[in-house]
C-alpha cells in the first residue's frame, strides 16, 4: 500500500499557476472553483484521495505555497493473522 499524504497550500502565496496541478503524478490537484483567495486566484486544494506525500507539488510550486505532510511508515504496525 502507497504511503498517504496531504498538502496544504497557503492562500497568501498560491497563485493558481497550476503547475502543481499538472505535475502532481496521482493527479489529486485541482484549482478550487469555490474559493477565491484574497489576491483574486482559485487556490490549488486536494479534491479527491490518493496523495501519497510524494513532494512533487512542492518542489515545482514557484511560490513555495505547498506544505506537504507524509504518513510516517514506522508507525504502521502488523496486525496479527487472526487478530
Ligand atoms: S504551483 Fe503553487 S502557486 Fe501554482 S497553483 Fe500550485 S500551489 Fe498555487
Ligand atoms: S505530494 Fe505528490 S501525490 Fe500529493 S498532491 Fe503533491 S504531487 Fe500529488
Amino acid at each position: 500500500m502507497p504511503p498517504k499524504g496531504r498538502i496544504i497550500v497557503s492562500d497568501l502565496y498560491c497563485k493558481g499557476c497550476e503547475l502543481c496541478v499538472g505535475a502532481c503524478p496521482q493527479a489529486v490537484i485541482a484549482l478550487n472553483p469555490d474559493r477565491i483567495t484574497a489576491k483574486g486566484y482559485h487556490p490549488a486544494s486536494l479534491f479527491k484521495d490518493g496523495c501519497t506525500g510524494c513532494g512533487i507539488c512542492a518542489i515545482v510550486c514557484p511560490d513555495a505555497a505547498i506544505t506537504v505532510y507524509r504518513e510516517d511508515l514506522r508507525a504502521r504496525r502488523a496486525i496479527p493473522a487472526g487478530a
